[in-house]
């Protein structure tokens, strides 16, 4: 079970103010105010630093690579033996400072209120907050209103829209010209931020439950597909979760977001992050259907219509290799330990228990209706 989401919100008018110095020295009081200002590439850098050093048990960082100006592209890992993933993107588009500063936001809440949010212990968290670096730096510094990244392009021109360059239907649409907002590159994966964070969710498509790419335009949540108004084999889980949010956030805040595909609510878009997570967990499922094919043949083709003992089975079992590879597909990260969650969450994908829940869910609810465990009791069924 699994959902890629792209959520979009209005952004809230932060004081653009000039960067404040920032102390490395002492208590947690000199992390810098995430919501005082929007920060700066540096002062983020430095307070996801201080934050992993101030609470080194809860949180760490990991650089996952570097954007053609040389700038760092950096995740939070939180809870990071957890079984199930939530993977969290920020800025992909430069100009939407908000959602960087909602990602610091959660991490911050994450890690320092965390006795408050005791039901997401059971949650890996994975948070790129600032996805684009170097179109961050220049919306700071020259163009308020600068999308793209800033990689050097043929012809002279700078920047590549990350969200239209991941591999899933890349380039499908008309062709864009390197100038445009929207230009998606010369090639799939031709950027080092999409490169990073594509290799973060394949490494991850097993057990992540829930994507999502957060961007400050409107007030919408799509799920996928964007390059097609058909449904995506997940949609009615996709909407439940995206209708839950969306109820949630008109409760508490009265802000009205819209659910939907990008082709129905506005138009098709290719090489999105929404699609290509959609088809890495296709894929993933399709990896234990296969496994589960297996096991079928096996049972069918070599016992027969007799009967075997226990030994005989064990044999077979060997011997088609299946048990190794049961443990492999388990072992997603090929350490040679497994646990019970990841045993559990296995043998849960196997079964259809999908179908059983989503029956079984009335995703349209008043507003009275508390929409938090909601969303709790969906990531413990997944
Ligand atoms: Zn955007």
């Amino acid at each position: 079970m699994f959902s890629s989401l792209e959520i979009v919100f209005r952004p809230q008018n932060l004081p653009d103010r000039n960067p404040v110095p920032v102390n490395l020295e002492g208590h947690e009081s000199n992390l810098p105010n995430i919501l005082d200002h929007f920060l700066t590439y540096e002062e983020i850098k430095e307070f996801l630093a201080r934050i992993a050093q101030l609470f080194k048990d809860k949180v760490s960082m990991e650089k996952l690579g570097e954007t053609a100006l040389g700038r760092d592209i950096n995740m939070a890992v939180i809870n990071p033996n957890a079984a199930k993933t939530v993977i969290l993107v920020a800025n992909m588009h430069a100009r939407e400072w908000g959602a960087t500063t909602s990602a610091l936001f959660i991490i911050s809440e994450l890690v320092k209120n965390r006795e408050q949010y005791l039901e997401f212990f059971d949650i890996r968290w994975m948070i790129i907050p600032l996805a684009n670096p170097d179109g961050y730096e220049y919306t700071r510094e020259y163009d308020r209103y600068w999308s793209k990244n800033r990689s050097p392009q043929p012809g002279g021109t700078f920047g590549v829209d990350l969200n239209a360059n991941f591999e899933h239907m890349w380039g499908m649409g008309k062709p864009v010209d390197p100038d445009d907002r929207t230009y998606n590159g010369p090639r799939a994966f031709s950027e080092e931020e999409t490169i990073a964070i594509s290799a973060v969710m394949e490494e991850m498509a097993l057990d992540t439950i829930l994507f999502i790419d957060m961007h400050t335009y409107g007030n919408h949540i799509f799920h996928a597909w964007g390059h097609t108004p058909d449904p995506s084999p997940d949609v009615a889980n996709s909407r439940n979760v995206a209708f839950a949010g969306a109820d949630a956030m008109r409760a508490k805040f009265h802000e009205y977001y819209t659910v939907g595909a990008p082709s129905a609510l506005f138009h098709r878009v290719y090489g999105t992050s929404l699609d290509y997570c959609q088809a890495l967990a296709i894929n993933a499922d399709e990896k234990q259907i296969d496994f589960a094919e297996q096991l079928e043949s096996v049972a069918y083709v070599l016992c027969g219509d007799g009967t075997v003992t226990y030994d005989k089975f064990c044999q077979i079992w060997h011997a088609k290799g299946i048990l190794d590879k049961l443990y492999r597909l388990i072992d997603v990260d090929s350490t040679n330990l497994i646990s019970t969650n990841q045993i559990m969450e296995f043998i849960s994908n196997l079964t259809n228990s999908r179908a059983a829940w989503i029956e079984g869910t009335d995703p349209v609810c008043d507003e009275n209706d508390d929409h938090v465990p909601w969303v709790v009791r969906y990531f413990e069924r997944v």
